[in-house]
């Protein structure tokens, strides 16, 4: 099965919402992904975390099969986030963002990474996700990027560099709206595409997700939990399902796009129901396949019956 490769951040988050808090827990948007991604596919994550990185968390993503030989261990903090979200779980406030090792974290690809088909620019730096994408040697199959307001305010032209090199994008409605100035959901999506990716997905938290691809809607609801602990990563989670799934079956056509929005649907709703990675780490293969056929008779008008 063709490989993944994930640049992004492996953080030690602080979340409260009204249901409870975690203090330095694992997270990161390369942290989500690559385990929702290795459900479907081998992954290879790059990034870096300090010296104080638990390495109970290491062993968590080496047991699920992650490949972390591009993780990189360097001298001083691991990048911490911290957020909180109100009854409104739709939006992370962020309290504090402190990048840390971060800050000049300048990846080498070795020879075999820069050869990987598959690549996610999951929500870090745009300097940095545009040198992981200069450095492959060929240009993968499929460039995907997820980014968040942090970078968007604060490094809008490079982001709109690396925008126009990538195939598709993950974003959140909220900030697909401030990135494109506009309102108007359908009308900032068009926005974004004209930006250079082909295909947009925009993610809405519990209203779903709306796909843009081929000048066609393709909209997901959410599946509808009684139960959503946490938000934090299930953007991440669900491009790990999004982009893990085409590059399991290592094809990119309408067909596949949109049952790859299901799965990345499917693998959100399970994130949310535990803090950090704790749903994620008890979750079996059976239940991805259960999901993804419940996601099927949530919208059917007509029965297989009649
Ligand atoms: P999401 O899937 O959008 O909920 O992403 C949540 C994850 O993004 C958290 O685990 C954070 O560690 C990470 N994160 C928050 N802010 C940033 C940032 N500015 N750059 C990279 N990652 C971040």
């Amino acid at each position: 099965m063709p490989e993944l490769l994930v640049v992004g951040s492996v953080a030690l988050d602080s979340v409260a919402t009204p249901f409870g808090a975690v203090r330095e827990a694992l997270g990161g948007s390369a942290t989500f992904f690559s385990y929702s991604a290795s459900f479907f596919t081998g992954v290879r994550l790059l990034a870096t975390v300090g010296e104080d990185f638990p390495h109970e968390h290491l062993d968590l993503l080496k047991d699920r099969g992650v490949n972390i030989a591009s993780l990189q261990i360097s001298q001083g903090r691991t990048f911490r986030w911290s957020g909180e979200y109100g009854y409104d779980l739709n939006e992370a406030k962020t309290l504090d963002t402190q990048l840390n090792v971060f800050a000049d974290f300048k990846p080498i690809l070795t020879e075999e990474v820069r050869r990987v088909p598959y690549l996610f620019l999951a929500n870090i730096d745009p300097v940095l996700q545009l040198d992981v994408l200069h450095q492959m040697a060929e240009r993968p199959r499929l460039v995907a990027l997820d980014t968040m307001n942090f970078w968007i305010r604060g490094k809008r032209d490079d982001l709109l560099r690396v925008l126009a090199e990538v195939d598709v994008v993950t974003i959140n409605d909220g900030e697909a709206r401030e990135l494109a100035g506009e309102p108007n959901l359908v009308r900032a999506t068009r926005a974004i595409a004209a930006m250079g990716p082909k295909t947009v997905v925009v993610k809405r938290g519990e209203y779903g997700a709306l796909m843009f691809s081929g000048n066609t809607f393709f909209m997901v609801p959410a599946y509808p939990l009684e139960s959503v602990y946490d938000p934090t990563g299930a953007g991440d989670t669900f491009a790990g399902g999004f982009v893990g799934y085409l590059a399991s079956m290592d094809r990119v056509d309408a067909a596949t796009m949109r049952r790859a929005v299901v799965y990345g649907s499917v693998m959100a709703s399970f994130a949310v129901e535990d803090f950090s990675l704790n749903r994620l780490t008890r979750l079996t293969r059976d239940e991805i396949g259960q999901r993804y056929v419940a996601f099927g008779d949530l919208t059917r008008v007509e029965s297989a019956s009649g």
